[in-house]
């Protein structure tokens, strides 16, 4: 969504829209890596700190071929609004290096880690700008980049990177969070049904896709159909998620999984009451809206539907969880990690996923609450109470 379809939101003064149209700070860095063979090339990294009126800024660090200073931007624009809709104390921002990881040996993909960290060290902060992992980084790149901020500070200093691992400084529970924050949500929509007859499809079977169909199964629903980036499998009777995993596990693509075939296209066009897509980004769009038949769409992705199509299908009266509410389990067990880093003080799973549920859910009530008594649709009121929040956070430190 762009910030000119705002002015359809009656409870933001427009005038205020002002502050979010650039970002408060972006910067592009250059630094050099040494490949395996000694040759020198010189890589391109960028970080944009969109805006920091709640608190630092928050956002993961992606590794991509094609990535530029405006997609970033955009994306750091989408962190600010779901920090804010989350309620914790961060604005939003989002970085990456223009490189594609799987061309890199591991060496090469350290030395990369190592010198983007170098290049952005004085621009970040653990009370002013904490990087995550994104599209292509992971625990073990957080990692070296943590050792190599640390190098540089002369100190520890745990939390200024989320998304460790567990005996690197990471928080239990985060690698399930975006699918378990999903999950909360959708037992408290379908709460008063009978879920064996709820029926659910799941594009993208990743860290997101898996979990969520283990999640949703456990608690009774119906997987009908899931896809990787090859194929998709459809049983209108049920899939029996514990044989997905253990197929998954074993790296295998579900081409060879003994069940019915079905097209990511078609997956997407199933008629069921819940459809996860939990892969890319714009899969539902202006050519294929027409085919989309599910009741309720849960964005686990980042923008899988165009503004177009959104509005199609929102005046069809499909329910649709926007990204920044429904994929948000992941920045908020991020920031549970950081709370966890600065006290020293590390919680059980339990704890975290209380906490969790706690978050979500209030963030998720006070949209069902704006949608209602607005009558708009749950991303107009998502992005109404987030764009709120940020503005308050302005007015009161004198900006506006
Ligand atoms: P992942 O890389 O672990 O899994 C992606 C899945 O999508 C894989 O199963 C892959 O086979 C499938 N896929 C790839 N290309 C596809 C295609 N063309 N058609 C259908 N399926 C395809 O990624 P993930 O961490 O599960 O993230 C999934 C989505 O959720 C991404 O859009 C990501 O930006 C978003 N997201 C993830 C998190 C998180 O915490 N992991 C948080 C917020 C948003």
């Amino acid at each position: 969504m762009q910030l000119e379809q705002f002015s359809q939101i009656n409870t933001v003064d427009n005038k205020n829209l002002e502050i979010l149209k650039n970002p408060q700070r972006s910067i592009t860095v250059n630094f050099p890596l040494k490949m395996d063979n000694g040759e020198i090339k010189l890589i391109t990294g960028f970080r944009v700190q969109y805006n920091d009126a709640l608190g630092p800024t928050k956002g993961g660090l992606r590794f991509h071929q094609t990535i530029n200073q405006d997609e970033v931007s955009e994306l750091a624009f989408l962190m600010s609004l779901k920090t804010s809709l989350a309620g914790l104390p961060y604005g939003g921002a989002k970085g990456g290096v223009k490189i594609n990881p799987k061309e890199l040996s591991e060496g090469e993909l350290e030395r990369v880690a190592r010198g983007f960290m170098r290049a952005i060290a004085s621009f970040i902060g653990v009370k002013k700008d904490i990087p995550a992992p994104d599209v292509n980084t992971n625990p073990k790149i957080m990692g070296w980049m943590r050792d190599e901020y640390e190098k540089i500070v002369g100190h520890p200093e745990p939390g200024i990177i989320t998304g460790k691992n567990l005996d690197d400084g990471g928080s239990q529970g985060r690698e399930t969070s975006t699918a378990r924050g999903a999950f909360f949500i959708i037992e408290e929509m379908f709460r008063e049904v009978d879920k064996s007859q709820q029926t659910v499809a799941i594009q993208g079977f990743g860290n997101v896709g898996l979990h969520l169909a283990d999640f949703l199964s456990k608690m009774g629903f119906k997987i009908v159909a899931v896809s990787d980036s090859q194929t998709g499998i459809y049983n209108p009777r049920g899939l029996e998620v514990n044989k997905l995993i253990q197929f998954k596990r074993e790296r295998q693509s579900f081409i060879k999984f003994p069940a019915e075939k079905i097209s990511n296209d078609k997956l997407l066009g199933l008629e069921v009451d819940i459809l996860a897509p939990s892969a890319l980004g714009g899969v539902i769009k202006s050519v294929n809206v027409e085919e989309i038949k599910a009741k309720t769409i849960i964005e686990l992705a980042n923008a899988p539907i165009s503004a177009e199509a959104d509005r199609i299908l929102t005046e069809k009266g499909v329910v649709i969880i926007p990204d920044i509410l429904a994929n948000s389990g992941g920045v908020i067990v991020s920031y549970f990690e950081w709370v966890q880093n600065l006290e020293n003080k590390y919680w059980t799973a339990e704890e975290v996923d209380t906490k969790l549920k706690n978050k979500i859910l209030t963030a998720y009530q006070k949209v069902a609450a704006e949608t209602k008594s607005q009558n708009i649709s749950h991303r107009l009121a998502s992005y109404s109470i987030a764009i709120r929040r940020i503005i308050d956070a302005e007015k009161e430190r004198g900006a506006l």
